[in-house]
């Protein structure tokens, strides 16, 4: 039996004791994540540069503006896991990093993922409505033309959206009776953040036939979610093709754009079809 610490000095012990801690987990994914990926682009901009899926760049006031609202979004990631702590600490949810087997730690890992899939799309499509959209996720679109520094670039309230997925997942997993092994929660935040820095670095790196291939289609490009900034009305899935397809959501012109920018060939020009409205 877990031993249950639920008196305040002993929470607000742990929030000083951790704060440091879960501050540099919850930045350091982001700036490894987004630095790597920054790195590629410019080492290997020589190849890369052909499969730019819009004309327009990025301003150093967008890379400003990504930067800075991610480092708010940090902070309530940070926040979050420290509540999650906390609920631990009560509880409330339950996950260890005791001994585990590899199947549990890969099924978990992956039906959180999955999960995770199911709450972004529903929660995207929620905060694109009229009556939310200015005040919860104008912000991110901001970004039309999006860098890897727009991983988190979001307002208070969709940082708040985001971050709930985690504690409200383990709560759930809890109250069913399953012990989350902690490193599949690692592993999940670990693939959230890659994906999330993918999706938004602006050049498509998925290899010509991607999408047409029934093996491979299913899993989203950098162009799905780059067409959901330049075009603000499809596309809302993170990591799938599931649910666009499912609800009617996906771009008409996805496929097609794809199969241009991975299509370009060297010193012919470019018709980006990607390109966004003025
Ligand atoms: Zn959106
Ligand atoms: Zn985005």
């Amino acid at each position: 039996m877990a031993q249950v610490h639920t008196d305040p000095q002993t929470i607000s012990g742990l929030i000083v004791e951790h704060m440091a801690d879960v501050m540099y987990f919850d930045l350091g994914r982001y700036l490894v994540a987004a630095s790597i990926m920054t790195a590629i682009l410019w080492l290997g901009s020589r190849w890369l540069e052909i499969r730019r899926i819009q004309k327009r760049r990025a301003k150093p006031e967008d890379y400003r503006r990504e930067f800075l609202s991610s480092l708010r979004t940090v902070f309530v990631f940070g926040v979050t896991t420290l509540s999650t702590l906390a609920m631990k600490q009560t509880g409330l949810i339950r996950f260890s990093f005791d001994s585990f087997g590899w199947g549990t730690l890969a099924l978990q890992t992956v039906a959180m993922i999955i999960t995770h899939d199911a709450y972004f799309y529903w929660m995207h499509r929620a905060i694109h409505h009229k009556r939310l959209f200015r005040n919860w996720h104008l912000h991110h679109h901001k970004s039309r033309t999006p860098t890897p520094w727009a991983a988190y670039s979001f307002s208070g309230r969709e940082a708040v959206s985001e971050a709930a997925f985690v504690p409200l997942y383990l709560l759930i997993v809890t109250t069913l009776g399953i012990e989350y092994v902690g490193f599949a929660v690692f592993l999940f935040l670990w693939h959230m953040i890659i994906r999330n820095v993918i999706g938004h670095c602006g050049v498509e790196i998925y290899p010509r036939g991607w999408v047409d291939n029934p093996l491979t289609g299913w899993w989203n490009t950098v162009t799905h979610h780059d067409l959901h900034h330049s075009s603000g009305t499809s596309n809302f899935g993170l990591y799938f093709t599931w649910w666009d397809r499912w609800m009617g959501t996906e771009h008409p012109r996805y496929r097609e754009t794809f199969r241009e920018v991975t299509g370009r060939e060297r010193d012919k020009p470019v018709e980006a079809l990607g390109e966004p409205a003025e």
